[in-house]
């Protein structure tokens, strides 16, 4: 063989049998095979796109909200709007594949329910369900490009992250933005003291809700200027946004106090309660409560989460597939250990949590505390069959109740 002749080190053909031969550390590759390099790739990333469609084309509204039942208890209208939404969004990236000359608007949703209610706990779930990227982030941390805490595109960094590095697959995924609530800006639109740096999130924030092709960094991190930066197209991300948007029932009100339907005396404005003001929330609410209007325009479904009940609080406790005490139970399983929760503790452990006015939230904090200790001694102690919570060790008037396993032979 020639020794100065430059081969394809792929195809094999010398450089006078191609157009371009590019040369590597100790390779060449010709023109050819360079094309069908990009094309494999190419028809690869198809195949994936189409299979998570396919995936997807298989789910009905109905089955996706019994997804969500097994693990968010209550909540329905939410479940229904937020299943439908979803379901939509996903038919959109279907249609969009099939180069069809109807394009379909995306559907983003803003969540509104007070803290600890579930709202979270819904788009990682519906995430889960569908089996896509999921990435969350607390509009309050979130700052414009150039100032000091986390860009926007952050977040897209975290849904390529939970990706596992796929641009692709996370391009489809769905983002949570927490608190968007917060970054309204003071006062209604006619104000002069707006809050700029909320407002900024907001634009921020719209860009990439809007679809456009952003510049992030591959990992996250700390910011350096010359961390690897990839190209991911927004418009498919599936946005959900949520917040508390306290006071909003006042707003609600009044429009339609202002708009003389139905309830314009003190008397008749009684008459709906929170629970029907919240359901008609509309886009003009959100925008008076300091949303910016382009930003509201983004968002597509509303949908209200109540404040949950007591028997809510213990349904939480012990019927999801997780619950906290399924968790609990299993942890002292593992050390052969029963625990037990008797009725009237649940009960107590539901009313604690509904005091601290957090939702489900303050639940497994309130567990941990009276267990901990156990959890210490427990695994280097052979002598323990069961502990039983009741209302008074919720309560802190005694400690848990500890069975041995002397006990238990005996009885
Ligand atoms: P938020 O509405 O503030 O986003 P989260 O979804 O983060 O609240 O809820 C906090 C925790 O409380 C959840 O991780 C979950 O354990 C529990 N929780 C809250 N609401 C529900 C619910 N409706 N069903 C089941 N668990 C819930």
């Amino acid at each position: 063989m020639d020794t100065t002749q430059k081969y394809c080190s792929f195809c094999g053909r010398d450089e006078n049998q191609v157009k371009h031969l590019i040369a590597g550390a100790n390779t060449f590759i010709c023109d050819a095979c360079i094309a069908s390099a990009f094309d494999l790739v190419n028809m690869e990333e198809q195949i994936e796109e189409s299979s998570i469609l396919e995936d997807i084309k298989d789910l009905t509204p109905r089955k996706l909200k019994k997804g969500l039942d097994l693990h968010v208890v209550g909540q329905n209208e939410a479940k229904k709007v937020l299943s439908v939404a979803v379901y939509n969004h996903y038919k959109r990236l279907i249609v969009k594949n099939e180069d069809s000359d109807v394009e379909l608007n995306k559907n983003n949703i803003l969540l509104v329910g007070p803290t600890g209610v579930g709202k979270t706990l819904l788009a990682k779930t519906l995430a889960k369900e569908l089996n896509l990227p999921f990435a969350i982030a607390d509009a309050t941390s979130l700052t414009e490009a150039g100032y000091v805490g986390d860009d926007v595109e952050t977040v897209i960094t975290r849904l390529i992250d939970d990706a596992g590095g796929d641009i692709a697959l996370a391009e489809k995924g769905i983002i949570y933005i927490d608190e968007i609530d917060k970054v309204a800006r003071k006062g209604n639109s006619t104000s002069i003291t707006r809050d700029v740096s909320g407002e900024g999130v907001q634009q921020a924030l719209l860009k990439i809700i809007e679809g456009t092709e952003a510049s992030v960094p591959l990992s996250l991190g700390r910011k350096n200027p010359n961390q690897e930066q990839v190209k991911v197209d927004t418009s498919n991300i599936l946005f959900i946004v949520g917040g508390a948007f306290a006071g909003i029932e006042d707003i609600v009100r009044n429009r339609y106090k202002s708009k003389g339907m139905g309830f314009s005396n003190e008397n008749k404005s009684k008459i709906i309660s929170d629970k029907e003001i919240y359901s008609l929330i509309n886009s003009d609410d959100i925008i008076k409560y300091g949303l910016i209007p382009e930003f509201a325009g983004r968002i597509s479904n509303i949908a209200y989460l109540n404040k949950l009940e007591l028997s809510d609080m213990i349904k939480i406790l012990t019927e999801p597939k997780n619950a906290i005490v399924k968790q609990y139970m299993k942890i002292f399983e593992m050390d052969n250990v029963e625990l037990l929760f008797h009725k009237d503790g649940l009960e107590q452990l539901a009313q604690t949590s509904m005091e601290r006015n957090i939702g489900a939230r303050g639940l497994s904090n309130i567990i941990e505390k009276m267990i901990t200790d156990l959890m210490f001694e427990i695994p280097s102690s052979k002598t323990i069959a069961r502990v039983e919570i009741d209302k008074d060790v919720v309560l802190g008037n005694k400690k848990p109740i500890i069975i041995k396993v002397k006990d238990v032979i005996s009885a």
